[in-house]
């Protein structure tokens, strides 16, 4: 049966201004980078996409590679969008990417005119869409010119393929020459991606000062850490969690009796506070208004709510962060 969605989804769902541009993001985003492959039952992703959306999230963010195996998240998600979705595609943010490997051979990596293309091309039919609202280089490429993959993400805009672009995982200094040359192609960046959380801050250290002189927005990936910054590994490591998994982006060796400590001496913080740990991770990225949306993953829907909750306590006062500050300082 296709999915009734919630007339009252725009009501409590916040959305925030994407740098200098027209577009508004909802403050939580939702990831498709784990739980949306072939290997994931359907069943729970599809529910997990129509709880975010009758939630007011309006931004799903994709990128080629997702799974596993590679490309099954974008055909999964394009398949929920049919099922549940039909009527409500221009209520939607859609975001992919290229960058990382997705084929074999010279043109099926990094970014060359050529990959970019391609894969674009490959992920729309995928996802059954005619265009993406963002697509991103996933990541900086040392040997391409920057000319090259930029004049492609401007090529990708002015065939109507994506409506806007972004970068992900630039540094400060790129990220600016990037911005550059898309502005005298006269196709503006929309947004930078990088990773942040509590546990993961280099952008505080110029790349934020960037986007915000040069009016781009800001989407943190990870803002929970893949799942430390919250009541996950509080006590050991639950079955079912993404270090019991076999993904390699989260291992036992990064929950070091350390960061236990600091997990649990936050927990304190977040108790006080009235919220879960999960909550005043995503407040703490937004805190400031410099951070877009803080884009999560999720393996069920209860974890989406717990998301969308931290709406109800964004404020921080300045004694609570100069706490946090001494905890992530140990
Ligand atoms: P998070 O840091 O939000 O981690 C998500 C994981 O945390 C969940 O899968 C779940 O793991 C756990 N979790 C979430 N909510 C709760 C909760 N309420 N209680 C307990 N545990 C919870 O983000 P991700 O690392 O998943 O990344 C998010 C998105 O960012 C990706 O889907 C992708 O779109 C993007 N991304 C982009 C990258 C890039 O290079 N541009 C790289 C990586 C991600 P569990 O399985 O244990 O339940």
């Amino acid at each position: 049966m296709s999915h009734f969605v919630n007339p009252q989804r725009y009501d409590s769902m916040q959305y925030t201004r994407c740098g200098r541009s027209g577009i508004q993001l909802p403050k939580i985003s939702l990831g498709l980078w784990h739980n949306f492959g072939d290997v994931t039952l359907y069943e729970n992703s599809r529910e997990m996409i129509r709880t975010a959306f009758d939630a007011g999230i309006t931004h799903f963010d994709l990128a080629n590679n997702y799974g596993p195996p590679p490309g099954s998240a974008e055909i999964n998600f394009g398949r929920i969008l049919k099922q549940d979705f039909q009527h409500y595609r221009d209520e939607m943010i859609i975001s992919s990417k290229a960058g990382y490997t997705m084929w074999p051979g010279p043109y099926g990596d990094f970014g060359s005119k050529k990959y970019l293309v391609s894969s674009l091309d490959q992920s729309l039919k995928r996802i059954g869409l005619d265009y993406v609202d963002i697509f991103y280089h996933h990541r900086p490429d040392p040997d391409t010119p920057l000319e090259e993959t930029m004049s492609a993400l401007d090529l990708i805009v002015r065939q109507g393929k994506a409506l806007y672009v972004g970068l992900s995982n630039y540094p400060a200094d790129q990220a600016k020459e990037a911005i550059r040359i898309l502005n005298s192609l006269g196709t503006p960046c929309l947004i930078h991606q990088p990773k942040y959380s509590m546990f993961e801050r280099w952008i505080e250290n110029g790349l934020q000062d960037v986007l915000q002189e040069e009016g781009v927005g800001s989407i943190a990936f990870s803002p929970l850490a893949g799942g430390l910054l919250t009541d996950r590994y509080l006590s050991g490591i639950p079955e079912g969690s993404r270090i019991a998994s076999d993904s390699p982006f989260l291992t036992s060796d990064q929950l070091t009796e350390a960061r236990v400590t600091q997990i649990r001496q936050l927990n304190e913080i977040a108790q006080r506070r009235g919220q879960k740990l999960v909550q005043m991770a995503l407040a703490w990225v937004l805190r400031e208004g410099k951070v877009t949306s803080a884009l999560i993953g999720a393996s069920k829907v209860s974890q989406i709510e717990d998301a969308v909750a931290t709406l109800n306590n964004l404020e921080f006062s300045q004694q609570e962060l100069n706490e946090i500050e001494a905890i992530l300082s140990r």
